[in-house]
């Protein structure tokens, strides 16, 4: 069962829907990430927190958040991406923002399919020490290191923004290029960066994006990352209309203190007050 802090209640009315996706069979080096969703779930229930985010929305009454449970994961990486595709079609038909819980982050690819179904022309904001834009690793081009190749070579995304890079590869540079990717690396953060975008926006966060101090929960500690502080202010500043949020690659084995799942719980919580007050204003154009 999940909570933030008291606000998810069970209704067909939802606007936000939560889904778990346990799966991490595309993780190149380390399992785990498929205990993701329980521990997101668990570092979010209880009295440690509450329904308020910073912006003063109060997640049990600005809005409906539901919970619809873990997607079914069985079988080859071709069952569960139509498995993902077809849980999120009945969200994206009401209107209804989902937030994704992974997973590795191979699953980002059959969510951003549904979703750009639904938003023919799509922004995506892509959190990430890495690029995961390899044409194929190991062979597989589904690895969770290839995801971003995968939706870019479809044409799924208008803009591609990818920050908190600091492990990029010459191909993976090759390959932004030439797909346009806007990679802002670590190295090149401003301060009080401001990022705006002209489509419906979905936001992608893998953990690892955050410094292995503020998350050591990853399958990947990549030094030299973002704090979790940061990551709030970017997602705060954003001039955009948030459509839906998917927060991946969290491994609860390296999380012993449930630092990472708080931290996912922050990013979420957050997240969906963008989606809230996109929304009201939205409404108050129409
Ligand atoms: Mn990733
Ligand atoms: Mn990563």
């Amino acid at each position: 069962m999940t909570d933030f802090g008291g606000a998810i209640r069970l209704s067909d009315e939802y606007r936000i829907a939560v889904l778990g996706v346990p799966y991490d069979a595309k993780s190149s080096y380390l399992r785990g990430a498929a205990l993701g969703p329980k521990a997101i779930r668990e570092a979010s229930t209880g009295l440690s927190t509450n329904e308020f985010t910073e912006k003063n929305v109060n997640l049990e009454l600005d809005t409906v958040m539901s919970d619809l449970g873990d997607v079914q994961v069985e079988g080859d990486y071709e069952r569960v991406s139509a498995a993902i595709q077809s849980a999120l079609e009945p969200v994206l038909a009401k209107g209804a923002a989902p937030i994704v819980l992974g997973g590795d982050h191979s699953v980002t690819y059959p969510v951003v399919k549904a979703v750009a179904r639904k938003y023919a022309a799509l922004d995506i904001l892509h959190f990430d020490a890495h690029p995961d834009l390899y044409d194929e690793l190991y062979g597989d081009p589904h690895s969770h290191a290839c995801t971003f190749a995968r939706i870019m070579e479809e044409g799924l995304a208008g803009t591609l923004v990818q920050v908190g890079i600091r492990a990029a590869s010459p191909p993976q540079r090759a390959n932004a290029r030439k797909f346009g990717v806007r990679l802002i690396e670590m190295k090149d953060i401003p301060d009080g960066l401001e990022l705006a975008f002209r489509n419906p926006l979905f936001i992608s966060f893998d953990m690892d994006a955050l410094d292995p101090a503020f998350a050591p929960g990853v399958s990947h500690h990549e030094a030299g990352g973002l704090s979790t502080r940061r990551v709030v202010d970017i997602i705060h500043r954003l001039r955009a209309r948030v459509i839906g949020l998917d927060v991946v690659e969290l491994n609860p084995t390296r999380d012993p203190l449930g630092i990472t799942a708080a931290a996912a719980v922050k990013i979420i919580k957050e997240t969906a007050a963008e989606i809230v007050l996109g929304e009201r204003e939205a409404a108050a154009r129409s």
